[in-house]
C-alpha cells in the first residue's frame, strides 16, 4: 500500500482528534505530505474516524489527481495542499472544530497572547479569515493568505487549521490553540486578560528554540 505508515497516522490520529473532542462526527481532516514523492495522505470525506480503515485514507499529488486509494478524499483537499505550497516546513496539516477554537472565529475574533502557549504557531495572534463555504477554493486562498507567518489560522464561522513540521507537531499544535481558546474565553467571562506584549512573545520564541529535548525528538512546545 502506498505512503502505508502515513496512512496508519492519519487514522491514528483522527482517533486522537475524535477521541479528545477536537472534532465532533465526521468534521474536521488531516493530512501528511511526503514531499521527496510530491504526495499526500489525506482522511476520507465523510467517514467516521472510528471507521476510518488506512486503505480508506486516500493518496493524492497537490495537483488534485488521486494517486492510490479508492475513496473520495477530504472535502478540504484544497485547503490541505495550498498550505503545503505556500509553507515549505511543514508536513502535516490538522483541521478541526474544537469547540473554544470555533466560539472565536464564529465571534470572527483572533486568539490573543493571553498564555504564552500561542507561540507554539510562531506568532502573538491567531487570525480568523471571513466565512467561506467549506471546501472551496476561496476558504483554502483566504486561509493561507490571512495565517500568514502562523502555523495556526482560525476559519471564519468554521474551525481552526493547524500545521506542522510533522503530524504529532500539528496535533499538538491544534490542541495548545484549543487551550489557548477556552483559557481566553474563560479570563473574558469575568474580566479583562493581561495580553503579553511584543516583547515578552519574541522572547518566549526565542526560549522555545530550546525548549525540551535536542532537536529531532520534539513532539510540540
Ligand atoms: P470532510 O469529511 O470532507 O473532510 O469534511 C469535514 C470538514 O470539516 C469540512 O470542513
Ligand atoms: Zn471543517
Amino acid at each position: 500500500m502506498l505512503l502505508q505508515k502515513e496512512r496508519e497516522l492519519v487514522v491514528e490520529y483522527g482517533r486522537k482528534m475524535s477521541a479528545g473532542r477536537l472534532c465532533t462526527g465526521t468534521s474536521g481532516n488531516i493530512s501528511v505530505y511526503v514531499p521527496e514523492r510530491g504526495l499526500m495522505a489525506i482522511s476520507p470525506s465523510g467517514i467516521g474516524y472510528f471507521d476510518t480503515r488506512p486503505e480508506d485514507v486516500v493518496v493524492t499529488d497537490l495537483e488534485a489527481n488521486i494517486v492510490d486509494g479508492t475513496r473520495k478524499p477530504s472535502s478540504e483537499w484544497a485547503l490541505h495542499t495550498l498550505f503545503y505550497k505556500n509553507k515549505p516546513h511543514i508536513r502535516a496539516v490538522v483541521h478541526t472544530h474544537s469547540m473554544y477554537c470555533t466560539t472565536f472565529a464564529v465571534l470572527g475574533r483572533p486568539l490573543r497572547a493571553v498564555h504564552y502557549a500561542i507561540a507554539d504557531a510562531g506568532a502573538a495572534e491567531i487570525p480568523c479569515t471571513p466565512y467561506y463555504p467549506f471546501g472551496t477554493l476561496e476558504l483554502a486562498e483566504a486561509a493561507v493568505e490571512t495565517a500568514g507567518d502562523s502555523d495556526a489560522v482560525l476559519l471564519g464561522n468554521h474551525g481552526l487549521v493547524a500545521c506542522g513540521k510533522d503530524l504529532a507537531g500539528a496535533y499538538g499544535l491544534a490542541l495548545n490553540m484549543e487551550y489557548v481558546a477556552e483559557l481566553q474565553y474563560r479570563a473574558l467571562c469575568i474580566g479583562t486578560p493581561n495580553v503579553l506584549g511584543k516583547e515578552a512573545m519574541e522572547d518566549v520564541m526565542e526560549r522555545f528554540k530550546s525548549y525540551g529535548q535536542p532537536e529531532g525528538r520534539k513532539t510540540g512546545y
